[in-house]
């Protein structure tokens, strides 16, 4: 989608996947105990809870582990639901039996409600990722970046039917303190990523399974898209990197919370 697009978005990506790294390291310990703490919600086939209890408050520090352990990765997909990507991703993943995350537009889910149920339907996890998509969110108020977190959590949880997103990615890695804060407030653990597969350029299929193949060792949670543009070598690159993956000895888990 055109607001999608453009180099000032990927730039932003970039910078913002190197400064999340950095914070791995410093949140690492916590992220180990995270890991024993109880799980909140969404039981997948639990459905029509109108009026959604509230959450229970998570960690505000960005996590990347995996809860499968060590050895294991974490997928991401960014940015839908989209019409035409989503149904192909849901496919790839349900043919190699791997489950993943969903980090939604807030404007994305309240317009098609049916895939968003489809993910849910699927064992797939379901992540905040703003009702805008603006990567300058941490240049904004707290009353802005407050906007465009709840109101897509609203959108999100409605479109599903009632199942909360777990997880809340700020739109090109930009957090702020309080952003974090407010999420975790929410039950929505800050996820950042290790390894961006730069799927979003369209660099070609064998280039994203390159790029993801030789930094899979960087750390567990890989970032892909399934919207914002031709999404068909995503879908392509995920066809042979999930059952690479597997051969390699990789568990698929989701973030910690
Ligand atoms: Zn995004």
């Amino acid at each position: 989608m055109a607001r999608h697009g453009g180099r000032g978005w990927h730039g932003r990506v970039i910078a913002a996947a190197l400064g999340v790294t950095a914070v791995a390291a410093a949140t690492s310990v916590w992220t180990a105990q995270a890991g024993q703490s109880g799980e909140a919600s969404a039981a997948p086939g639990v459905s029509a809870r109108p009026a959604a209890p509230k959450a229970k408050p998570v960690s505000a520090a960005i996590v990347h582990a995996s809860d499968k352990g060590a050895h294991a990765v974490n997928i991401t997909i960014d940015d839908g639901p989209d019409p035409v990507w989503t149904p192909q991703v849901l496919q790839v993943l349900r043919d190699n039996g791997v489950k993943a995350t969903f980090c939604m537009v807030g404007t994305q889910a309240q317009a098609h409600p049916d895939l968003v149920r489809q993910v849910v339907a699927a064992g797939h996890r379901l992540c905040d990722h703003s009702v805008a998509h603006d990567t300058t969110m941490d240049k904004k108020s707290q009353a802005y970046q407050s906007q465009q977190i709840v109101e897509a959590e609203r959108q999100i949880t409605k479109a599903s039917g009632g199942v909360r997103p777990m997880y809340y990615r700020a739109p090109g890695g930009a957090f702020t303190p309080y952003s974090r804060k407010l999420a975790a407030s929410h039950g929505m653990r800050p996820l950042g990523w290790n390894v961006d597969s730069k799927d979003f350029e369209k660099p070609g299929t064998q280039a994203i399974v390159s790029t993801v193949e030789g930094e899979v060792a960087n750390g567990p949670t890989i970032l892909f898209h399934d919207a914002g543009g031709d999404r068909s070598q995503t879908v392509a690159a995920l066809r042979t990197l999930l059952p690479w993956l597997k051969q390699q000895g990789y568990a698929f888990g989701f973030p910690v919370r």
